[in-house]
């Protein structure tokens, strides 16, 4: 592989949506992304065990991937015993791709929360971060440890990501869809139609496996 930027994309996924898949394929896109990998997360430290085994939400990104240039999943927090912690996920990264830089892609709400996360700060050891600023929400409600890490690792020069392998925050501003896992489940388990918000071959997952029913 090249040395283009590795976009790393994180989550619960119970289930990947379109606002996931949407983001993904913008970001690489814009950014020329070497590919964006779709991690799901074993044991979330943050959430409650999910209903879903992690192997259905693998599954389930698996399907919704199939045929879309520059999106890959990667299962390496599925392998690990116990909880799936981001700085191990990176570390484990890193060694597989020693001269890519790597980014790690969160939404705003998600990078804001940050501080609670396990060694957070040793984040820019290893990676760039690409937060995606929704809906024009930019930055209110901004803690001032946040603030401070922001001042601290922003750049606004996108050759900055390129030229060094972590250490630094982008702020991508790209129009996101309004769309949560949380709102997919309750329509589910209401016995409505959640057609549209994620991709067929999802729904037809869900569907003959009966979950979130
Ligand atoms: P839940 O509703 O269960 O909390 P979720 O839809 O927020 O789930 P996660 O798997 O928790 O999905 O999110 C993983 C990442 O995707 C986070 O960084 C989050 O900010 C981002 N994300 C979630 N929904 C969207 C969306 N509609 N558009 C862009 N990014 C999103």
């Amino acid at each position: 592989m090249n040395h283009k930027i590795i976009g790393i994309f994180g989550g619960t996924f119970n289930p990947i949506h379109n606002g996931h898949l949407r983001l993904a394929i913008e970001l690489y896109e814009r950014l020329d992304l070497a590919q964006v990998r779709l991690i799901p997360a074993a044991c979330p430290p943050h959430k409650e065990q999910p209903d879903v085994t992690s192997q259905q939400r693998l599954q389930m990104v698996q399907a919704a991937i199939t045929g879309i240039q520059g999106l890959t999943f990667d299962d390496r927090e599925l392998q690990r015993q116990g909880l799936s912690y981001t700085i191990d996920t990176l570390s484990s990264l890193r060694n597989d791709y020693p001269a890519n830089p790597l980014a790690l892609i969160f939404g705003m709400d998600a990078f804001l929360g940050l501080p609670s996360w396990y060694k957070w700060e040793f984040i820019m050891d290893f990676a760039h971060i690409i937060v995606v600023t929704r809906e024009q929400s930019g930055c209110q409600n901004i803690t001032n440890t946040m603030n401070a890490f922001l001042h601290k690792y922003q750049t606004d020069n996108p050759q900055d990501l390129i030229t060094k392998t972590a250490g630094k925050i982008w702020l991508q501003d790209i129009p996101t869809l309004n769309i949560s896992a949380t709102q997919i489940r309750a329509i589910i388990a209401a016995g409505k139609n959640p057609t549209y918000l994620l991709p067929p071959a999802v729904l037809d997952l869900i569907n003959t496996q009966q979950f979130y029913k």
